[in-house]
């Protein structure tokens, strides 16, 4: 579900028609819908209400204020990955203690401003880093909540670049080490081990991997009971996948009714890490028809965006669906999509099947609230691009487009080359 329709052939955003917004703020632009976000982030709450979990929204697939405002509003907690996100999130009002804090490379930097700010937990991801906590804890002369992010060893099916929950991957503490930890935890005398945590991977279209990810941390937490120790929470991280092209992916309800019983028998406190699950239809990529172009084997459409606005074509090779603002009827043809930007990788799409097009056609490139924006750079000396965010007949700038200047910002030519 989203808010994203044609009405009398033309697209809207909730009850804006988007070719208004492209008037005022030009291409390219992002445009997030107000009521799509609430919409799937009320879907997860009402799910899983039996437990009331704390969902944390994972801000790294959509770090922009009017999202995170619109969320912290619903009664969100978040779930960060650097200190950079800590900062913006606080600014959009959230509450640390709904804030949990997953890194592989958390810096003492980054764990001792977010330990000033009372975050609710540190998902502890190896060893070292415990005992890192631990240090810049007794300096500070404080005790810290960690829970330990467990590495359940599962595969799931989604694309190589996004699984972390096996042994091949980065992420967590494998079993092994994490019960050595826990048969040690007074060595740790600023830390309280307060909880568990697994996240597996992203764009999960399948209940099982969760199932079996979640039944390894439930194990392992029955384990540790039997010893004597108590934990507070459980963490079942996010990744819930969504609709790209014709997935069928499971509903937060068939989750809940997946998961529910187990997450109920072990009377912890549950938090989940949804974003792509939010954010991810929530918004659209708008961007402009430069030229067609017909080489004799292939027709190439040239548009204004490119892999530096909206890079996850180019960096997992995922879809996105492609409409025109303006509804076209007629023949389709077979073409690739491609950006401005001096890469064989900028392209939106490849062997497409789209309408005749022509210059300055606007388009949509679909499901670009997760991961999109976020991932965008200067690549080319091209600026962000701005976004405006609806809500009902509303919408504003959320952010403006970068300028040139802005672009220099901070940089300069030594004095010893003038
Ligand atoms: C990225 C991430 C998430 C969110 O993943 P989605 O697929 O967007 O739901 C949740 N938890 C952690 C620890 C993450 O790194």
């Amino acid at each position: 579900m989203h808010d994203f329709k044609y009405k009398n052939n033309h697209l809207y955003c909730e009850s804006v028609k988007i070719e208004s917004i492209v008037k005022k703020i030009g291409t390219p632009c992002y445009v997030y819908s107000h009521n799509t976000l609430v919409d799937h982030f009320t879907k997860i709450k009402k799910a899983f209400k039996d437990i009331d979990p704390l969902v944390c929204f994972a801000m790294k697939s959509n770090d922009n204020l009017a999202v995170l405002r619109t969320l912290v509003k619903q009664g969100a907690g978040f779930d960060i990955v650097s200190v950079g996100e800590l900062k913006k999130v606080l600014i959009a009002g959230a509450d640390p203690q709904k804030i949990v804090f997953a890194s592989v490379g958390k810096t003492e930097d980054e764990i001792t401003y977010a330990m000033k700010k009372g975050i609710l937990l540190f998902n502890v991801e190896s060893l070292p880093e415990l005992d890192e906590i631990n240090r810049i804890a007794k300096k500070r002369k404080r005790k810290v909540k960690v829970a330990l992010r467990i590495n359940p060893d599962v595969e799931a099916p989604t694309y190589s670049q996004v699984v972390t929950g096996t042994l091949k991957n980065k992420f967590g503490i494998d079993l092994k080490t994490a019960q050595k930890i826990m048969n040690m935890t007074k060595k740790y005398t600023h830390i309280v081990f307060s909880g568990l945590h697994v996240h597996i991977g992203s764009q999960i279209t399948e209940g099982e991997p969760f199932v079996k990810a979640i039944r390894r941390v439930i194990e392992f937490q029955k384990k540790l009971a039997k010893d004597g120790i108590e934990l507070e929470y459980l963490d079942i991280g996010g990744g819930l996948g969504i609709i790209y092209k014709d997935e069928k992916p499971q509903t937060a309800k068939d989750f809940a009714k997946n998961v529910l019983p187990l997450l109920k028998k072990t009377g912890l406190k549950i938090i989940m890490e949804p974003g792509r699950f939010i954010s991810g239809n929530a918004g659209i990529f708008v961007t402009k028809v430069l030229y067609v172009k017909d080489n004799g084997v292939k027709k190439f459409l040239i548009v204004d965006g490119g892999m530096n606005d909206l890079m996850r074509p180019t960096l997992y090779g995922s879809y996105h669906e492609i409409v025109p603002l303006k509804k076209r009827t007629g023949r389709k043809v077979k073409m690739d999509v491609v950006g401005p930007i001096c890469e064989s990788g900028d392209y939106f799409a490849k062997d497409r099947m789209l309408p005749s097009l022509k210059k300055d056609d606007l388009l949509a490139l679909m499901s670009a609230g997760a991961y999109c924006s976020v991932m965008s750079s200067n690549y080319n000396m091209r600026g962000h691009v701005p976004i405006a965010f609806v809500k009902g007949n509303k919408f504003e700038l959320s952010r403006k487009r970068q300028t040139f200047e802005e672009l220099l910002d901070g940089e300069r030519i030594p004095k010893f080359l003038k």
